[in-house]
């Protein structure tokens, strides 16, 4: 089982990165060779963490999340990574062989009004093990403009200088993961209009990874 890791603060594009890197995968490979090529499953944090905190009545939408307080953030976080851990075993029991390869697609760093929350506190990585992370990155103005026209999202209107300063401390974390973890870490530029480059770019290191 190989964990990949992606991560992009909010417009950086790494959900969008994940699904056309994958459907590249698909194309390269054909359907019944998905399998040699690593046969990567993707799942969202996010998703999982929203569908526990809409078991508990917490929010409503997933961008009520980050607003919550610390601890209540802290306490989903970890019910969700022991949810996806529980998929991984799951999956190993079902069919008796060797589980699905995973692309977790989720984040750094979440800004909160208390400051940053580490998206993969040592706990999480403890549990999850995680092989490589990705971060997927893009220009602050380039960031700021997909937010302001995301209309599927509540996305956070930031000043540019305060999204450089959220990706300055993307970076830094993901190497303390890194550390943890011996797991390396992977910048893919998503800038605006190459969003082909950077599915390919990711697509070829899933590849390059299966084969190792
Ligand atoms: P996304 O759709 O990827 O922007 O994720 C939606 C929300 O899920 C984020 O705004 C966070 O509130 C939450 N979230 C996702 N991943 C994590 C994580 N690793 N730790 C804490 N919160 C997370
Ligand atoms: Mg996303």
């Amino acid at each position: 089982m190989t964990l990949v890791v992606v991560t992009g603060m909010p417009g950086a594009g790494s959900s969008t990165v994940v699904k056309e890197g994958l459907k590249r995968c698909g194309e390269r490979c054909g359907e019944g060779e998905r399998e040699r090529a690593g046969g990567f499953t993707p799942l969202n944090y996010g998703d999982v963490m929203f569908e526990a905190a809409k078991e508990e009545g917490l929010v409503e939408s997933r961008d009520e999340m980050r607003r919550l307080p610390g601890e209540k953030q802290r306490e989903i976080q970890l019910l969700a990574c022991h949810k996806i851990a529980e998929l991984e075993r799951g999956g190993k029991r079902k069919g008796g062989e060797k589980s699905k390869n995973l692309i977790i697609d989720t984040h750094c760093t979440v800004k909160t009004r208390f400051g940053y929350l580490p998206g993969l506190p040592e706990r999480v990585l403890r549990v999850l093990k995680p092989d490589l992370f990705v971060l997927v990155e893009a220009e602050p103005a380039e960031i700021s403009r997909r937010r302001q026209t995301d209309k599927t999202r509540q996305r956070d209107v930031e000043a540019e200088k305060s999204i450089e300063e959220h990706q300055f401390m993307n970076r830094a974390v993901s190497m303390a993961y890194a550390c943890l973890t011996s797991a390396s870490v992977k910048i893919i530029e998503n800038h605006q209009g190459e969003l082909e480059r950077a599915a390919e770019e990711f697509s070829a290191l899933l590849k390059a990874l299966s084969e190792s």
